[in-house]
């Protein structure tokens, strides 16, 4: 090594020591340690479609106990639980999603479902968020053309009132026909009966400016029901289309982005006729699976899109969604 490279060394480090001084000594603050800021998650996910554009919100970030036996309570609570553990999972709490979407025709604002709102599912402070969430997202109440309701449930009906009144002043309103008739008459007993309570405030007074649909049925250029039955007696879904693009959203044919994908037979506490909600599941996952269409799951972890596979031994698997809407 000769005095040349030593004397260069030197004045390398020195030059590195004297660079570095001010950035310690001005900026004291710098090595003070940063507050921590707690967790921090989107609330909203947008994305185009054809010439349609779609708005995922979360109206909940909620946990709750299960899945079993929320989830797959005919059969063995150890079946759930290995399940869970074999994808990761904890087998005593889980996170579904609550996801109203906001599509925008270009010529109409349609809102699919309404969360939980003030006496839904999942109370505030938890759950309830949409209508803090839609100024963020870019919308404004009096902007909604058309708020879909894919069945009479409390997380998805909550959503319509504020304070008693409408939210969405300039609304009409869409749901099925079969799903009316039963939540608004005195059949629905129980727990039930007391969601029929909650949909005769929130739903019936809406009951002029609401169109009843069958599956098959348009709700506007683009989009048409899908027939659902089972979750609740006239539970539909949507199939969303624009130019060569195709969305379906499925409301709650699925409530655990696992367990209910991996055995559709597996029953559901929500659903009213539980044999009847597992055969439309299958059905729903096999057409999704078929068709390779993107689906908007409204139980599934925000942003509730993805895509379903059919596994070689039965049942199917969700795969959420990465950046294939963005292409
Ligand atoms: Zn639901």
């Amino acid at each position: 090594m000769s005095t040349l490279d030593l004397t260069r060394r030197r004045f390398l480090a020195s030059a590195g020591a004297l660079a570095a001084a001010p950035l310690i000594g001005a900026a004291g603050a710098a090595t003070a340690a940063a507050p921590l800021l707690g967790p921090m998650e989107s609330k909203t996910y947008r994305f185009g479609l054809g010439d349609f554009e779609v708005t995922m919100i979360a109206d909940s970030e909620a946990f709750v106990d299960g899945p079993w036996p929320l989830i797959g309570g005919n059969t063995e609570r150890d079946e759930v639980d290995r399940l869970m553990r074999a994808n990761l999972l904890p087998a005593n709490k889980y996170r579904p999603g609550f996801t109203p979407m906001v599509v925008n025709t270009g010529k109409k604002v349609i809102v699919f479902d309404t969360g939980n709102g003030e006496r839904g599912f999942v109370p505030r402070p938890h759950g309830g968020w949409l209508a803090k969430q839609l100024e963020p997202a870019g919308f404004k109440p009096e902007q909604i053309d058309v708020v879909v309701l894919s069945h009479g449930h409390p997380d998805h009906i909550g959503g319509l009132l504020e304070k008693g009144e409408p939210l969405f002043p300039n609304a009409r309103y869409v749901t099925g026909a079969v799903d009316y008739d039963y939540w608004s008459s005195d059949r629905p007993s129980g727990d039930l009966a007391k969601h029929a309570a909650l949909y005769r405030d929130y739903v019936v007074p809406f009951a002029e400016k609401t169109t009843f649909l069958n599956p098959g049925d348009e709700v506007v250029p683009g989009i048409r029901a899908i027939g659902a039955f089972g979750h609740t007696p006239g539970h539909l879904g949507f199939n969303v289309e624009s130019q060569d693009k195709r969305l379906v959203f499925w409301g709650d044919c699925a409530h655990h982005q696992v367990a209910s994908l991996a055995r559709p037979d597996w029953h559901c506490v929500f659903d009213v006729d539980k044999e009847q909600a597992a055969k439309t599941r299958a059905q729903m996952f096999d057409m999704v699976a078929t068709d390779k269409v993107a689906v908007s799951g409204f139980h599934m972890p925000f942003p509730s899109l993805g895509y379903v596979e059919r596994r070689k031994g039965g049942g199917y698997r969700w795969l959420a969604h990465t950046y294939q809407l963005k292409l």
